[in-house]
């Protein structure tokens, strides 16, 4: 099979069997003309079940994570409820790693907790306390985040998928932080992989969007049908959107790689900085792992200031780092977590620290990036 640039450009781009147009058309259409009742061309029917746009970027996002199914969501949320609906029921039971996307913990508890789906949070670096989580018969899936939303953990897929299969659950990693560029889950031996496709994939703050990728056919049974039957798909015109930013994603990673480790440089040496959680640093606890399990540490750099009033001044203070929740576009962004994308995670265990900001570091030329967080860290 050919390398990831040329399958990102590649697969499932044809240039169109009538015109010759080599960029395919959005099919902005809800259904499709039958030829006889159930005659159906090509097997198109209703577009909930099946766009060829969204069917074309499924193929994509398959090809890039090295899975054999792949599907597309109107949201990274919607892509999880997906697969928490696919493997587990009532009486089920969910590990969870102790650093994860605020979001998702809430989807965990304010959705599935009250329809009877338990979870535990669990420091999945702790092998101990790990086994000790799984409830026989009951637990079928661990849910890991790799770097981790926002402190930057660095967990073990290929150990914690091991352990997760000695007890008979599935092991699932939200790759939104790293993207199949960096890291490729189900060659480490996860069995699902999840994405906001909103952030790295989509690469341009302009679409939101999810996705499931996997390598099982009984499962990737059931995520179709729950596509089809709860309806949380892609338009096609966000699909085609995100089917083009594919295309550039090895590029921008590398980009956003080599400018982010710049900055978590620029921060570490910085005395109104109290610590830098970026695992392309060598001090940080998961180097080594990471250097194991990825192809370079993201774009992705959190900081911790002395106290919440300092990292709420530094976060409200730059100017090119643009204050917004979300993160993976070319754009720079900057977050309080506590006060915006965690604080439904407030009062709970993966409550994040007001001393804590983080940088989604984008790809402007790194000597603007460093002259903006030069002057807003003088402001603090
Ligand atoms: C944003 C995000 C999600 C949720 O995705 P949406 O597209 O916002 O629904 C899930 N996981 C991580 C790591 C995220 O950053």
């Amino acid at each position: 099979m050919s390398q990831f640039e040329t399958r990102a450009i590649h697969t499932a781009q044809h240039p169109d069997r009538n015109n010759g147009a080599v960029i395919p058309p959005i099919y902005m259409t809800s259904t499709h003309r039958q030829n006889a009742v159930g005659d159906l061309a090509e097997g198109y029917e209703y577009n909930r079940g099946g766009n060829p746009t969204r069917d074309a970027l499924q193929e994509a996002l398959a090809s890039l994570e090295g899975g054999r199914f792949g599907f597309s969501f109107s949201s990274g949320l919607a892509a999880e409820d997906a697969v928490i609906r696919a493997t587990m029921t009532a009486g089920d039971h969910a590990i969870l790693a102790n650093d994860l996307y605020g979001g998702s913990f809430r989807m965990f508890n304010r959705v599935h907790k009250p329809a009877g789906i338990d979870f535990d949070i669990v420091d999945l670096n702790d092998e101990d306390a790990l086994r000790a989580a799984f409830k026989p018969g009951k637990t079928k899936l661990v849910w890991i985040e790799t770097p981790s939303n926002p402190m930057m953990t660095i967990f073990d897929i290929n150990k914690v998928s091991r352990i997760a299969h000695e007890h008979g659950a599935l092991a699932v990693v939200d790759n939104t932080f790293a993207t199949p560029y960096l890291q490729r889950p189900l060659e480490l031996g996860a069995d699902i992989v999840v994405h906001s496709t909103t952030k790295y994939l989509g690469g341009h703050s302009d679409i939101l969007g999810g996705a499931v990728i996997l390598n099982d056919g009984e499962v990737a049974d059931k995520i179709r049908f729950i596509q089809f039957a709860v309806g949380a798909v892609s338009s096609a015109f966000d699909a085609w959107l995100t089917h083009r930013s594919l295309k550039t994603l090895a590029l921008r990673m590398r980009a956003h790689c080599a400018n982010a480790q710049v900055v978590a440089e620029f921060f570490d040496g910085h005395p109104k900085i109290e610590q830098v959680y970026y695992p392309g640093l060598p001090a940080h606890p998961g180097h080594e792992l990471a250097k194991k399990q990825m192809h370079g540490f993201g774009g992705m750099v959190s900081v911790r200031l002395k106290d919440g009033a300092a990292a709420k001044r530094l976060a409200e203070s730059t100017k090119l780092f643009t204050l917004a929740e979300s993160l993976g576009g070319v754009e720079s962004l900057v977050n309080h977590p506590a006060e915006m994308t965690h604080a439904s995670a407030a009062n709970s265990p993966i409550e994040v620290g007001p001393e804590i900001v983080r940088f989604s570091v984008g790809v402007e030329h790194i000597d603007d990036l460093l002259a903006d967080l030069e002057q807003a860290l003088s402001r603090v």
